[in-house]
């Protein structure tokens, strides 16, 4: 008896292993996919144009959450260093997701369905602290960007004040091989209800963070929870901590109601990582032209994404449709990048694809300098205004 108890414990270890080496690629590969085809088709006027742009930045990718070593050029997902470096970005948002509601949707989630990312930890064969903490999740891929940059020869850096981001800047005019990102938290959720949480977490190098993901939490309501509600209390004292310490904010996936209160008390420019326009795409992930105006006085920043959740099924006429939108309503100063890379989307194109978004901006009628300013120009302005100076 005592035997078969060994073997069953034996066969379901080597189980175990098997699974953690072989199906967290295949989860992957079928999530983080693309719908064109390489190499891409791209014109000499795009291609010249991208090779003479200096700064280009994205505010939203969900990299760090798969198993992929990112110093690594991967033949799937849509973000590591190599493919940064081809790509000639100087810095790349990277943003920690640490729940999931099973059946996610953009309409109606609830908050104690049952978790993807505990079951993906399990497979992906993260530590059991990762299992049962979602703070741990937050600072175990905190540490893997840490990891990351560590193992990259110094061809990757990570920013976490404006004084990081300077000396990028100009360490990349003799090496432009040499890339950055910065860490975000996709929901506050994180935080576990703690405020001193806000704390770690900034420790940890975490300078952006997004009130709620899919469902409702501490905070208040999600875009696609169940309450709609604002700020609670708890929200508001994070709110304040945030602003205090510089962590910015990111209005990504929370609910109208809680847009509303948080740009009442911010006294910082927010920004709103990853985003779709109601006007291109009426979704409850995406911002009306009431909330774009209201960003728009708050002098904040609106990340465009790339997939269809955000944009409709469009394709790349629909993302440059949406900057356009942005830009004829409040000024092309607040349009920015936000792939979403990642986040188990599919996506025209991954990182290395950039140069064909300029290809439809030319044809939308965008200046060279308005090109310049959505591709990464904004973003710069705006992590130099807003990181900590320190
Ligand atoms: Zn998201």
């Amino acid at each position: 008896m005592k035997k078969g108890i060994f073997i069953t414990l034996i066969l379901i270890g080597i189980s175990y292993l098997l699974l953690i080496n072989i199906a967290p690629d295949k989860v992957e590969k079928d999530l983080n996919g693309i719908t064109l085809t390489k190499p891409y088709q791209i014109s000499e006027q795009a291609k010249t144009l991208y090779d003479s742009l200096e700064f280009i930045g994205d505010l939203h990718c969900d990299a760090l959450l798969w198993d992929r070593d990112l110093n690594k050029d991967s033949e799937y997902g849509h973000v590591d260093i190599p493919k940064m470096q081809q790509a000639n970005i100087a810095l790349q948002a990277f943003t920690i997701v640490t729940k999931s509601p099973k059946g996610q949707n953009f309409e109606h989630n609830e908050a104690d369905a049952l978790d993807n990312i505990t079951l993906l930890g399990m497979v992906q064969g993260r530590p059991p602290g990762y299992w049962f903490s979602l703070m741990n999740r937050a600072l175990y891929q905190s540490k893997k960007l840490k990891k990351t940059a560590k193992r990259s020869d110094g061809d990757f850096k990570i920013i976490s004040s404006s004084k990081d981001l300077k000396g990028l800047i100009s360490l990349r005019k003799s090496d432009p091989t040499i890339v950055g990102g910065f860490l975000g938290v996709e929901g506050a959720h994180a935080l576990e209800g703690k405020l001193k949480n806000v704390d770690e977490l900034f420790e940890a190098g975490v300078r952006m963070m997004g009130p709620t993901h899919f469902f409702d939490n501490e905070l208040g309501g999600s875009a696609h929870g169940v309450s709609g509600e604002g700020l609670t209390d708890f929200g508001e004292e994070v709110i304040d901590r945030m602003n205090e310490l510089k962590m910015i904010i990111d209005l990504a996936h929370i609910s109208p109601a809680m847009i509303d209160d948080i740009l009442e008390r911010t006294t910082q420019p927010v920004l709103v990582s990853h985003t779709g326009v109601d006007a291109v795409y009426d979704s409850p992930r995406n911002l009306s032209d009431q909330h774009i105006r209201a960003i728009g006085e708050n002098g904040g920043l609106i990340g465009i994404a790339f997939f269809p959740g955000a944009i409709g099924d469009g394709g790349i006429p629909a993302i440059v449709a949406s900057m356009k939108h942005v830009k004829d309503l409040i000024g092309i100063e607040h349009v920015a990048l936000g792939s979403d890379y990642d986040g188990s989307v599919v996506v025209p194109f991954d990182i290395t694809g950039l140069p064909l978004l300029i290809d439809e901006m030319l044809a939308q009628n965008f200046t060279t300098s308005e090109i310049k300013a959505i591709m990464g120009e904004n973003m710069k302005r705006f992590m130099l205004a807003n990181l900590p100076e320190e």
